[in-house]
């Protein structure tokens, strides 16, 4: 199976399925590099590269990440 194969799968699956300890990527959904609020700067995913797919380990860092940056403590 190739990454577009992949991909197209995960994306029928939706967010946080996880195919060969792979999953979408939780910052942009996979889809093209985005464009900035200045609507021209693109912007490219850091954590996924732009492929759309992370493993499951960057896409836990990622999520440990946020939760410390924005707090989840209740
Ligand atoms: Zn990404």
């Amino acid at each position: 199976m190739n990454q577009r194969e992949l991909l197209a799968i995960l994306r029928k699956l939706g967010p946080e399925q996880v195919i060969d300890g792979h999953e979408l990527c939780p910052t942009c959904d996979s889809l093209s590099p985005s464009i900035d609020m200045d609507g021209e700067t693109i912007v490219h995913c850091p954590i996924c590269r732009d492929k759309g797919i992370v493993s499951t380990e960057e896409a836990e860092r990622w999520r440990q990440e946020m939760r410390e940056r924005f707090g989840t403590q209740r």
